[in-house]
């Protein structure tokens, strides 16, 4: 073979070349190193300049990157990925344009109390205020979303920002941080061995008072106990922090040595299976509105609990509130609050019940009303659920869905939910009897979760079937995201309930429909009939149209054996449901 005078390279001196490559580790090498270090196994994200060599380099240590379409999907992702798993889900983001996209995330993290950390490149420093690419002071962009942020403004300040944004997201009430990380501070270089002492130094002086777990004062547990034996008619409330703190034994033991009803919120839904007989989700407003104790676990009294006040919930409502976070508990000065982690809390409220126990029994007046008023009000929809109704309303295919659903047996499914109607309507019907296998638009109303958070399901439990039950217009934000689902192969099937719009047909009045553009369409429609399965397709996966019971059913047969990523696009009557759902009130 010619070489023009070039020789091949002897593999001595290939051998020569790695040692010396070696030697010298740069920043997106170093950040690589630093996120292994801390536990990181997962990324999620969009590449480009300047963080694609970070994403590459992470991979070759041993971290996952899910690459996606859009960082406010892969935002979404992280944020779940957190609640998830209890480790902060990773985004990783370019500069500017990118930064601002994953603010979706970064926010949904902080609403949600979930652990997660953006990392964003930035621009060049040396060019500051003087419009470098994609140029923008992403500290202050991420203020209002972050916890905690820190700028890596020279190489050597890599390992203490990384485990800081770390440490951060999960302490007290987990959320979101921020890692700002300048391009030539990327492309810096120290010396292996410098990196390395430089990674042993950050990791020894990390603050480990934020990752410890509050001390919990003893004498606060005796007096939720006196509350809970004094009370006629308690209830124990629980919501997503407690299903972030794994608490489901402890509250399970609670439950039923204490026979005291229990009320999950919509994501606290499985920590205690639906179909517990002590479950009073079906006589929620007599629960709320009649109970005299409440202990809430690991739930705000916000616009989900209806603040805690009346006419929602009695006046003389006695709050045990126990949550992680001391301004918590402040903000809604309850009758009595105890700061710590709900398994601790409640683990230790169970001891100390064990010592003199007591039992409300299946006789007890406030057990017995909340489980009739439960039989009531399942039969009542059991009525409306039994009906075959063709073209499909709500209830008919999300029966069939529920029916399949329990079909699967364990692991249970995690179901991700989105969308007015059909999320409401899915949180009635949908049976949840496993911990965090539901995922919903949450504290902040997130729509356009929907794929983000099935491509994080699918990730964080990869023995679980993920199944997406939204609205069109819920999947219409992060449709594209089904592309990733078939690169990856995730076991993820898509059911969209597909009534051609934004709570479906035009329901205008008829003066609103006046003026030059009174003939296009209505703001809440899109296309009717769109073929939204066929969008998998394009990309080799599978689609399925479905309008009757019948074509529903084999859809799900299929696609749940199946476990590959497919989407059902369900027709749905477009005047079936109400504007806005179930919170007509707020529009
Ligand atoms: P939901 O939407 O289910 O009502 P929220 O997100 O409103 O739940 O409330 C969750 C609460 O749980 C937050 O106030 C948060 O501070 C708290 N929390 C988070 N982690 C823990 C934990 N480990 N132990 C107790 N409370 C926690
Ligand atoms: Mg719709």
């Amino acid at each position: 073979m010619e070489h023009c005078g070039h020789r091949p390279i002897s593999v001595s001196l290939l051998g020569l070349y790695k040692v010396a490559m070696e030697q010298v580790v740069d920043g997106n090498t170093l950040v690589a190193m630093c996120l292994s270090r801390g536990g990181v196994d997962r990324m999620f994200g969009v590449v480009g300049i300047p963080v694609t060599s970070l994403a590459n380099r992470a991979v070759a240590l041993g971290i996952r990157f899910i690459a996606f379409h859009n960082e406010q999907s892969a935002g979404y992702a992280a944020s779940a990925y957190g609640y998830l798993t209890r480790r902060p889900g990773v985004l990783l983001t370019v500069s500017g344009p990118g930064c601002v996209h994953g603010l979706a995330g970064l926010s949904n993290a902080a609403a949600n109390g979930w652990p997660m950390v953006m990392i964003s490149g930035s621009s060049d420093q040396s060019f500051t205020g003087r419009g470098d690419f994609q140029e923008l002071d992403q500290i202050a962009a991420v203020k209002p979303f972050s916890k905690f942020s820190a700028k890596a403004t020279d190489i050597t300040e890599i390992p203490t920002s990384v485990f800081s944004v770390i440490d951060w997201a999960v302490a007290g009430r987990p959320g979101g941080t921020y890692l700002d990380i300048p391009s030539d501070v990327l492309h810096q270089t120290v010396d292996e061995s410098q990196a390395q002492k430089l990674i042993t130094e950050a990791l020894d002086s990390r603050n480990k008072d934020l990752i410890e777990n509050p001390k919990i004062n003893y004498s606060e547990i005796q007096k939720a106990v006196e509350l809970l034996r004094t009370a006629q008619r308690p209830l124990i409330v629980f919501g997503k922090g407690a299903a972030y703190a794994r608490a489901e034994n402890e509250l399970t033991k609670l439950v039923e040595s204490t026979g005291i009803p229990f009320l999950p919120t919509p994501m606290g839904k499985g920590l205690l299976p639906d179909t517990h007989e002590l479950a009073a989700t079906a006589a929620r407003s007599l629960a709320i509105g009649k109970c005299d104790v409440a202990l809430v676990v690991g739930a705000r009294l916000n616009w989900l609990l209806h603040f805690g006040e009346a006419p929602k919930w009695s006046n003389d409502v006695k709050f045990i509130l126990v949550d992680i976070s001391k301004e918590e508990i402040e903000l809604r000065e309850p009758f009595l609050g105890i700061v710590g982690d709900a398994k601790d809390v409640i683990g230790l409220i169970h001891k100390e019940i064990k010592d003199d126990p007591f039992c409300l029994g299946k006789t007890h007046p406030w057990v017995e009303a909340i489980r009739n008023k439960t039989k009531d009000n399942v039969a009542k929809m059991e009525v409306q659920l039994a009906k075959d109704v063709v073209p499909f309303n709500f209830m008919t295919p999300m029966r069939i869905i529920r029916d399949a659903f329990l079909l699967v047996g364990g692991p249970a499914p995690i179901l991700v939910s989105e969308g007015a109607n059909t999320m409401d309507v899915g949180r009635a019907v949908l049976v949840q009897t496993e911990p965090r296998t539901r995922l919903d638009a949450g504290t902040w109303g997130t729509m356009g979760i929907g794929l983000g958070y099935c491509i994080a399901a699918a990730v964080a439990s990869p023995d679980r079937l993920v199944v997406a039950v939204e609205g069109d217009s819920g999947f219409g934000f992060s449709a594209m995201e089904v592309e990733t689902l078939v690169r990856y192969q995730l076991p993820v099937v898509v059911i969209v309930f597909n009534n051609g719009g934004v709570y479906g047909g035009d329901r205008r009045n008829p003066e609103e429909i006046t003026g030059p553009y009174k003939d296009d369409p209505a703001p809440t429609s899109f296309v009717p009939g769109a073929a939204y399965h066929l969008l998998l397709e394009a990309f080799g996966g599978k689609g399925y149209l479905a309008a009757t019971p019948d074509e529903l059913k084999s859809a799900l047969a299929e696609s749940f054996s199946a476990k590959k990523p497919s989407v059902i696009n369900v027709t749905i009557d477009p005047y079936a449901g109400a504007e806005s759902g179930r919170m007509q009130h707020k529009n």
